[in-house]
């Protein structure tokens, strides 16, 4: 998680567009809702890169071009396969937050 903070921060101008939006009401900072797919699961990193319904066109599309399938991977395998392909991470990110914000702020 650390490294992909760091891969964040190094590859992006603007942080802000990588921040994933809190919900504060009975929830404790560290484990934020996601505000996209209404599961109620904690919407942090590994949620957005590897689980959100909302992104899974995208993430089919970046398992295609990377060859693998995250469903069949163990939480540190996922992060490894990041960093071998951080242009194609990237890219899913550029591509899943533009699809977010028309989501958030239509
Ligand atoms: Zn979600």
């Amino acid at each position: 998680m650390t490294k992909f903070r760091e891969f964040r921060d190094r590859t992006f101008d603007s942080k802000d567009d990588l921040i994933i939006p809190v919900s504060y009401a009975n929830l404790a900072i560290d484990e934020p809702t996601c505000l996209i797919c209404e599961t109620n699961a904690v919407g942090n990193e590994e949620h957005f890169l590897f689980d959100c319904n909302y992104y899974s066109d995208e993430r089919m599309k970046l398992e295609n071009d990377i060859g693998c399938s995250f469903n069949t991977m163990n939480t540190d395998d996922k992060f490894q396969t990041v960093f071998e392909h951080p242009f194609r991470i990237a890219m899913f990110v550029k591509t899943a937050i533009t699809k977010r914000k028309q989501k958030l702020y239509r």
